[in-house]
């Protein structure tokens, strides 16, 4: 009844609601999670007050073009709307990449350790996922290259890499992707995009098109603080557009989320106090723990991912303890790692100060 290759299929793990710490520990005191790389600041004022001005108009099916959001995204981007996919997160937009791209027994190739959600939509299509390896904590483009064969389909690269916030220079994938064969989808995953302050990042929408072409992904689940209503968006080269508007549902992005993720485009001071305060956060986080003898990594993104020279699961679980959930990188293939998403100002210093007594206590 189940298709074969879907019969050990394990949901996504997500990090450790704060509310399932509560029960299970019955702490009583503060909880900060700094697990899953949210916006810690709420969701942008004027989103908020689209959402509530949008309510009345609940009982009508959205916009299935999303027209205005569309609109105003293509504006932002220099771009035509035709070349824009809204998705239910960009989540979304990867499933129906796939979807769209590789039929069952092709290929997809993508770093290892890297976001699990394309190794799992591939799989659920009946594709297979070939995975590199890291080098030097960086997407290994070259090693990625090398495992192209005529069923490779897809390359996803996130970037900033999840979880090591490193980034892929301009100029290095320029060089790297005039060698490619024509005949893939390169997917760049920007979810952190906004995070970047390194002028030689590299610019996706340049490739967008050429051959192979080249896919940029965002989303307003991190910088725009909308995780909870679910949208994000692709911009490709129109003909590749024009089949993922046919094959995804026609409301996919509901009403609330399309007038929030405009509203949140619009709301320029909240965007900008974010990327301040957490690329401020992310430089005061990592000379912090560089201070306690801890090895983090430099990051383009709103986490920090650092080598604790010992096995993370006790650290871990020991900072649960004290009301802090970060994520333990045991999973991942990164026994002594963990990532700590950056919080608010009063959140970093709450989790530093915990960090400091555990590593004191073992
Ligand atoms: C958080 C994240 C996303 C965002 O997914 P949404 O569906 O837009 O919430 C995408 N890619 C990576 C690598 C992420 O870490």
């Amino acid at each position: 009844m189940i298709k074969s290759y879907l019969q050990d299929f394990k949901p996504y793990p997500p990090g450790k609601p704060i509310s399932e710490l509560k029960r299970e520990l019955g702490i009583s005191g503060p909880i900060i999670k700094l697990a899953s790389n949210e916006n810690p600041f709420g969701p942008p004022p004027r989103a908020i007050r689209a959402i509530k001005e949008a309510i009345s108009d609940l009982h009508r099916y959205p916009d299935p073009a999303a027209y205005n959001l569309r609109k105003a995204l293509a504006s932002h981007y220099k771009v035509e709307p035709e070349e824009i996919v809204l998705g239910n997160g960009s989540n979304e937009i990867l499933d129906l990449l796939v979807k769209a791209c590789l039929s069952p027994k092709e290929e997809a190739l993508m770093s290892e350790p890297s976001f699990l959600m394309y190794e799992k939509f591939v799989t659920a299509a009946g594709g297979k996922a070939i995975k590199v390896p890291l080098k030097n904590f960086q997407h290994d483009l070259q090693g990625l290259a090398r495992k192209i064969t005529e069923k490779t389909k897809i390359i996803f690269l996130d970037n900033p890499h999840n979880p090591t916030g490193s980034i892929i220079y301009h100029e290095e994938f320029e060089a790297w992707y005039k060698a490619l064969p024509k005949e893939l989808v390169i997917v760049i995953d920007e979810a952190y995009g906004e995070f970047v302050d390194d002028p030689k990042v590299l610019k996706p929408l340049f490739f967008k098109n050429f051959s192979p072409p080249v896919v940029l992904l965002r989303t307003f689940s991190k910088a725009y603080g909308l995780a909870g209503l679910r949208v994000g968006y692709g911009i490709m080269q129109k003909k590749l557009a024009r089949i993922l508007n046919a094959i995804r549902q026609p409301f996919n992005v509901n009403s609330l989320a399309q007038v929030a993720a405009q509203a949140a485009l619009e709301d320029r001071n909240f965007l900008q106090k974010v990327l301040e305060t957490t690329r401020t956060e992310r430089k005061r986080l990592t000379e912090a723990l560089k201070a306690l003898g801890l090895h983090p990594y430099p990051s383009q993104a709103n986490f920090i991912f650092v080598d604790l020279h010992q096995p993370a699961r006790k650290i871990y679980e020991a900072l649960l303890k004290k009301g802090v959930i970060v994520r333990s990188m045991e999973a991942y293939g990164f026994p002594s790692f963990l990532r700590i998403s950056i919080g608010t100002p009063e959140e970093n210093t709450f989790f530093l100060s915990r960090l400091e007594e555990v590593l004191h206590e073992t």
